[in-house]
């Protein structure tokens, strides 16, 4: 029989696959162990499980789920807008802040441009450019962080976009408010700067982009957050993107009409009224980034500083040591695919969960 080929865009023959954190039944099945015995710090979920209140208000809506989502998500962006101090005109919600980044390439990328990252960037910026056939200039980082006005200078008239995660997934690193004013005053107007506020939850005092947004200061830029990581929802796929109205009317184009769903509706809404699961969630975290390092100060391990909910450190051989980690049961993240092969990502659990890691990772090197 003759196979004939389609004929695939040709950016995408080179274009890999994202990798995500291993499961936690995949890894169980593998290792023949009950799914309880198995520890994730791989993927920076939250350890406390989701909110009950947002659980109790899923229940709920089950019974009628029948129906399609309010595709405009009515109550839940006059909820966030209420909160963000703007207006639901500046919000999209998505089906997980990933999907914002699409949305960047369906708006703005083709094959004539390009966008700015750093090195050691959240590895969805640069695939998502290359789907959509730009390229991607790459800034050499700086101690693990942004160089802000490194990328400035890679800016050209081919530069659509930016991406600055604030703070840092792999590195946990964080760029200063100075820093970040001087960068977004510079940036041509016709640049989208992409700010992926995705652990911004986590720390004590965020610099505060989104009243920017409202203020009508930067005309420009996209703030990114998502319900997947303080908020405990990872499962459910839902973020939003906060911009200018032009921004967000031009995303509402290319998005999808029920990409939203109502479960994550009802959970999201219901997330966010339960302040007290958010305050315990930052607290527990912060014990746990500390657990974590002093632990790796203790190994003699060098390891990046965290503002968020994981921890980069240097291992040795990444790879390896993820593989007898998750022999022992604890699932981690190796950094290969970040050009990082030295190095692992461990996301902050419960200080049990963080002991038994730390246990493991003494035993294994
Ligand atoms: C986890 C993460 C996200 C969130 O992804 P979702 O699609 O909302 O689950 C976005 N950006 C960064 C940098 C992340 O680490």
């Amino acid at each position: 029989m003759e196979t004939k080929s389609i004929r695939l865009h040709s950016h995408l023959l080179s274009l890999p696959v994202y990798q995500p954190g291993r499961p936690l039944e995949e890894v169980a099945r593998e290792l023949g162990l009950p799914f309880e015995q198995i520890i994730k710090l791989a993927s920076n979920e939250n350890p406390l499980g989701p909110s009950p209140k947002a659980v109790e208000a899923m229940k709920e809506a089950l019974d009628s789920c029948h129906l399609y989502p309010d595709g405009n998500a009515y109550y839940l962006k006059e909820k966030l807008a209420s909160k963000l101090g703007v207006l639901p005109a500046n919000i999209i919600l998505s089906n997980g802040s990933n999907e914002v980044i699409e949305w960047v390439g369906h708006t703005v990328l083709d094959s004539e441009s390009n966008i700015v990252v750093s090195q050691y960037c959240f590895a969805i910026y640069p695939l998502v450019a290359r789907m959509f056939g730009a390229s991607v200039k790459t800034v050499a980082a700086r101690n693990h962080s942004h160089d802000l006005k490194g990328m400035l200078n890679q800016i050209d008239g081919a530069t659509k976009a930016v991406f600055i995660a604030n703070p840092n997934n792999p590195t946990g690193t964080m760029v200063t408010h100075e820093e970040l004013n001087q960068f977004l005053e510079a940036v041509p107007s016709e640049v989208l700067v992409v700010m992926d506020e995705a652990y911004i939850e986590y720390l004590e005092h965020p610099i505060d982009l989104i009243s920017d947004i409202q203020s009508g200061r930067y005309s420009n830029l996209l703030v990114m957050r998502t319900f997947s990581k303080i908020y405990g929802l990872a499962g459910l796929r839902l973020g939003y993107g906060v911009a200018p109205r032009h921004i967000i009317g031009a995303m509402e184009k290319v998005r999808q009409p029920f990409n939203a769903n109502a479960l994550a509706q009802a959970g999201a809404l219901a997330a966010l009224d339960d302040q007290e699961y958010i305050r315990q969630s930052r607290e527990l975290n912060r014990q746990g980034v500390t657990q974590l390092q002093d632990g790796f100060t203790e190994l003699g391990l060098e390891f990046v500083p965290s503002f968020a909910n994981f921890v980069l450190v240097r291992v040795g051989e990444g790879m390896k040591t993820f593989a007898r980690m998750q022999e022992q049961g604890v699932i981690v993240r190796p950094m290969d695919a970040y050009q990082l092969p030295e190095w692992i990502r461990i996301s902050a659990g419960t200080r049990e969960q963080n002991a038994k890691c730390l246990t493991v990772l003494r035993q294994v090197r």
